[in-house]
């Protein structure tokens, strides 16, 4: 099983075929190569690597350019490669979010763990926000329930448990989802309620 699909940016061409050579031989995938910034993005878009491993220093645009926009518009995670001399280029790359970086010349000894930890903070961040979304979700399920308990309450004169027992058994009823439910009871307001529930 691969480890991870990874892209490789680099406008030289040997430093791309060794980076290549090294990830593929720990066990990753390098499902997309490009020589620039441009072409990064554009291949970023269309094959959704688990990482890209991205040079800095690339004509029409930078390695840092291009994963600050890789960033915003995909999410995918950046390691960038970077030669000594360009520290304060390596400084801005430190401030961005979700990138890390490697100064060349980039041995395995370097390149695997560093992968590695890449890729492990990326999937938590992805845990995170998926984890986020879907309280998010609930929470909205939430609000709904309650403003539709509040109009059965104000349309049939009921408490508020009896309201979200009706609820409860219209939902049952009709076979749907509390969801479906409470979106029915606000869109209609005045629900034929007493004709489908007992
Ligand atoms: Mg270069």
């Amino acid at each position: 099983m691969s480890k991870g699909r990874i892209m490789v940016v680099d406008d030289e061409s040997i430093l791309r075929m060794d980076v290549k050579e090294m990830l593929v031989e720990a066990g990753y995938d390098v499902v997309a190569e490009a020589n620039n910034g441009d072409m990064a993005i554009e291949q970023a878009a269309i094959h959704r690597p688990d990482l890209i491993v991205m040079d800095v220093k690339m004509p029409k645009m930078n390695g840092i350019k291009a994963s600050r926009i890789i960033q915003k518009t995909y999410g995918i995670p950046v390691l960038l490669l970077t030669a000594y001399s360009e520290q304060e280029l390596v400084q801005e790359a430190r401030e961005a979010q979700n990138i890390g970086y490697l100064v060349k010349p980039i041995t395995e000894r370097d390149l695997i763990p560093s992968v590695e930890i890449a890729l492990g903070q990326a999937m938590r961040i992805n845990c995170l926000l998926d984890s986020i979304k879907k309280l998010e979700h609930q929470l909205e399920i939430r609000k709904k329930i309650e403003k539709a308990k509040g109009v059965l309450m104000a349309e049939y004169h009921l408490g508020e448990e009896e309201a979200y027992r009706k609820l409860r058994t219209y939902c049952m009823n009709n076979r749907i989802s509390m969801d479906e439910a409470a979106d029915h009871v606000i869109a209609h307001r005045s629900l034929k309620l007493d004709s489908l529930t007992s």
